[in-house]
């Protein structure tokens, strides 16, 4: 049966562990993580393709700073609509070239956010170049940044992840899932905005996961399923320790239960358990599984499930 799917792609299927990020690189990834895209899309389904955006906007970024001599700096907003235009461009290229009669978009996606959103008084998530204390405090007096210590590897910029509230382009990605055309859209979380004053749209300085954006993007477009594609085949209980525990069919209630007890780290799982247990309460279909497993998984045999 032919099934509406937000697909949140991970990290590594644009960048792997170890890689510096040249594009040649990037795109021999983007290429292998399309074959299991497009055999998804080959059986039928209507979909939307969420990826991440950390390395590629840190790298913009650092262009930004070292540059700007001579180019003027652009905001975060910006760099964040860049890396989507090339992230987009990427899987959009290489999903072309594995599916010729297929229309395939990239959408620049605005989420709004809520100014008033408690995580605007605590930037709490790390981006771009790494400082010394010293030039932590002038970028702080230069800028107005918030800084502060990234595990031991140098100061960095902190920035706020609010929640997202809504997927600002959702009206035209469904007009185009119904004509069969696949979207790639919210790279990144999606261009963080606000209404201001004037009751306009205005890019504020934040980042928003892309997990989160994914469950949004799966609410608004009235999504049948929600993927969140990683680095692991499965969610486990007591995650590397000798007690690890594949999940294969979680009820929504134990998949709290085990959230509670601590069994998903904040960083990674947590976000994508959180996601996947809120869109299963709604008596959707919420799976975690890896890249290569997608098909299997969208069809029960595979991957971890939250039930509703
Ligand atoms: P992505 O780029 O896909 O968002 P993350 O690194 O943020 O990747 O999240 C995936 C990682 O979550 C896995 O590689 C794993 O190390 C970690 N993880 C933490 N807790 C768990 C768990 N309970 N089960 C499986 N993986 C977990
Ligand atoms: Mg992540």
């Amino acid at each position: 049966m032919k099934k509406r799917v937000v697909l949140a792609l991970g990290g590594n299927a644009i960048l792997q562990p170890g890689q510096v990020g040249e594009f040649k690189v990037q795109q021999e990834n983007v290429e292998k993580s399309s074959e299991s895209i497009s055999r998804l899309i080959k059986d039928g389904h209507e979909v939307v393709i969420v990826h991440g955006n950390g390395p590629q906007v840190g790298q913009i970024l650092r262009q930004n700073e070292m540059a700007q001599a001579e180019v003027p700096v652009q905001p975060l907003d910006a760099c964040s609509a860049e890396s989507q235009g090339y992230i987009g461009y990427m899987l959009q290229q290489a999903l072309k070239n594995k599916l010729p009669m297929s229309d395939i978009v990239t959408i620049l996606t605005m989420t709004e956010v809520d100014p008033q959103d408690k995580a605007f008084e605590n930037p709490t998530k790390p981006i771009g170049s790494f400082y010394t204390s010293e030039e932590a405090e002038k970028m702080s007096a230069e800028h107005g940044w918030v800084m502060g210590e990234d595990a031991g590897r140098g100061y960095r910029r902190l920035v706020p992840s609010p929640q997202p509230q809504k997927i600002i382009e959702v009206d035209a990605i469904k007009k185009l899932l119904a004509q069969d055309v696949v979207v790639i859209s919210t790279g990144g979380g999606g261009i963080p905005v606000v209404k201001n004053e004037q009751s306009e749209w205005e890019g504020i300085a934040a980042v928003i996961d892309k997990d989160s954006s994914a469950y949004q993007l799966a609410i608004d477009v009235e999504a049948d399923v929600l993927m969140i594609l990683t680095d692991v085949p499965n969610v486990y209980l007591n995650y590397g320790t000798p007690e690890q525990t594949k999940l294969e069919e979680v009820p929504v209630a134990q998949a709290r239960e085990y959230d509670a007890q601590g069994h998903f780290s904040d960083g990674s799982m947590g976000p994508k358990m959180k996601a996947c247990i809120e869109f299963a309460a709604l008596g959707k279909t919420a799976i975690i599984c890896s890249l290569e497993q997608a098909p299997a998984a969208l069809r029960g045999e595979a991957g971890t499930r939250i039930v509703g």
